[in-house]
């Protein structure tokens, strides 16, 4: 198989990282999970209590944010900070601040350049769009938002944390429609992208939809 690039595109909690981690594995590639980058620019933008409004401010903020993969772990400015960008609230507030447009600017161009060897499977909101709009295989995983309030209660129950079913399916409804109305690059689908509906599909029959699907596209 020639070394390609697959985008994935689809709403919060649909399970893109999981399945992404899962392909990525199973042919070779690198998983670039740019949610966690929008994260890491969330818990520094709030840390550094920087005022959203001023826009300038958010862009001088950004030059001292340093964000690097080691593995499974996510760097930023060289603290481990994998278990802390992964809370409901920093994904909240990771859906606000990725409205901004110097954030867009600078996550994006960094996302383009490290996908520009190949060889990656990038998932997020915009990438089948912005991102990587010629990547040779393109897909957008849905999921109705019941489906993945139930998946995330299960699996915070199973971690042991103590959470509340309908606040769960609340901020799911909320970042979908603030992820999805915001004016830069909101989520939608690209025309081009092959929609995996994962509703009643376990985790292995995703991945084998789409491993179905990369064979079709790539030779
Ligand atoms: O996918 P994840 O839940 O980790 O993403 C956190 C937030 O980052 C999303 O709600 C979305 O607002 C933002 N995001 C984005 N564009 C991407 C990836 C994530 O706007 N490519």
């Amino acid at each position: 198989m020639k070394k390609f690039n697959m985008a994935v595109d689809g709403t919060s909690g649909v399970g893109k990282s999981s399945v992404c981690d899962i392909i990525a594995d199973k042919l070779n590639m690198t998983h670039l999970d740019t949610g966690a980058m929008y994260r890491c620019v969330a818990l520094y933008l709030k840390e550094g209590n920087t005022n959203l409004e001023d826009l300038s401010a958010v862009e001088s903020a950004l030059d001292n944010v340093h964000i690097r993969f080691d593995g499974d772990k996510v760097i930023l400015n060289d603290q481990d900070v994998s278990k802390t960008i992964r809370t409901n609230e920093v994904g909240m507030m990771a859906s606000k601040t990725s409205a901004l447009a110097p954030v867009r600017t600078k996550l994006v161009s960094l996302q383009k350049e490290i996908a520009a060897a190949k060889g990656y499977i990038v998932d997020g909101r915009d990438i089948c769009s912005v991102v990587l709009p010629d990547a040779e295989v393109k897909i957008f995983m849905s999921a109705t938002a019941e489906a993945r309030a139930q998946r995330r209660y299960k699996e915070y129950v199973s971690k042991g944390m103590e959470v509340d079913y309908k606040q769960i399916l609340d901020d799911i409804n909320q970042r979908d429609y603030q992820d999805s109305h915001r004016a830069i690059s909101p989520l939608k689908k690209a025309e081009d992208a092959i929609e995996v509906d994962t509703s009643e599909l376990n985790i292995e029959q995703v991945v084998n939809k789409i491993l179905d699907i990369i064979k079709e596209k790539v030779d």
